[in-house]
């Protein structure tokens, strides 16, 4: 693991809510640590608490959601220390983000220039006027998209090209990572392809770390270098990408989503799906959250929760795992 001090570091995380049914637990004591220029993808189905733990990090928890219980550091610092001014600040120069869905992000009303100079001089208050279109032409040239259209507004444009400039103004002040959330869900098979090459190249000039969200594993598996899992709210299993290759030696969720991605090069294809749903986080399952789907469930597995354990340079909670390392965070 890198000696680096970490961009974001995540202790024992929990964010719970209020629902009619009752308190929900939707992100449960996660550990997660994202050092510089690293991609970690974040995989999980809909509802395994992914978006939730991305808004917790941003200090952009809605409604009745609340962070519950850890510490969350970005660049070593606690982000729930910070006053509502030192937070305005430190989003977008520190840690930003790229949403799902880029019309959204965007102001409908302003041309490409107006936000992203409007982005950077709200936080570089020295950045004259001229400085700033610079740095918009030099982020637009990032992105690859032609300096015609600083003038265009977001709906001249197409949704990919939405979504580059989302990158761009995510970029804009340097932030040390980004949290994609699903960016490319929107988008066809083409654009988001040429999307995650562009993300690629973009980080190796930039050199920002990405915490990337998404339900699609093979896209993450190709695009991290760590993989987290998700299910349930917790992190089940963490892995370098290349032990994904393998498809045994995992929690049985990983096992069961790798199973499910499709072998285009493969005579005939037989795609073995996860059987049942996720549960229902207001009245969780005993013991391991995943044993009414999971295979391999031995009598354990309906009682007791699981503790973490270290297998190889990666971590995973599952029962199968006893008698290897315990991995215990105070
Ligand atoms: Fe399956 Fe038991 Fe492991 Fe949970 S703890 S994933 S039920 S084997």
């Amino acid at each position: 693991m890198s000696q680096q001090r970490p961009v974001l570091e995540l202790e024992n995380v929990s964010v719970a809510y209020d629902s009619d049914k009752g308190p929900v637990q939707a992100v449960n004591r996660v550990n997660l640590t994202l050092y510089p220029e690293e991609i970690v993808g974040l995989v999980g189905e809909s509802g395994s608490g992914k978006s939730t733990l991305a808004y917790a990090i941003m200090r952009l928890l809605k409604g009745s959601a609340y962070l519950a219980e850890g510490t969350i550091r970005v660049m070593g610092q606690n982000v729930y220390n910070l006053s509502k001014k030192e937070l305005r600040q430190f989003r977008w120069s520190q840690m930003a983000m790229v949403f799902q869905s880029a019309m959204s992000a965007l102001n409908p009303v302003m041309t490409v220039e107006e936000q992203i100079i409007d982005t950077l001089r709200t936080h570089r208050r020295d950045m004259s006027l001229s400085q700033a279109r610079k740095r918009a032409e030099e982020l637009l040239n990032l992105v690859s998209i032609d300096l015609k259209h600083l003038r265009s507004f977001p709906h001249q444009l197409s949704g990919g090209m939405r979504q580059r400039v989302v990158i761009a103004i995510a970029i804009a002040l340097d932030p040390a990572f980004v949290i994609m959330d699903e960016p490319t869900t929107a988008l066809d098979v083409v654009v988001q392809r040429s999307i995650l090459d562009q993300i690629q190249e973009i980080q190796r000039y930039v050199h920002f770390a990405i915490l990337f969200i998404s339900h699609d594993f093979s896209l993450v598996a190709e695009l991290a270098s760590r993989v987290a899992i998700m299910y349930a709210g917790r992190l089940v299993e963490v892995t370098n990408s290349g032990r994904l290759q393998l498809l045994e030696n995992h929690h049985p969720y990983t096992e069961g989503l790798l199973r499910a991605i499709p072998k285009l090069t493969a005579d005939e294809v037989t795609i073995e799906g996860i059987p049942g749903y996720p549960p229902d986080l207001v009245d969780l399952p005993t013991g391991c959250a995943f044993h009414p789907r999971c295979p391999r469930v031995f009598a354990d597995c309906m009682t007791d929760r699981p503790e973490l354990y270290q297998i190889e340079d990666g971590l995973v909670e599952c029962h199968l795992f006893k008698g290897a390392k315990e991995v215990h965070y105070v």
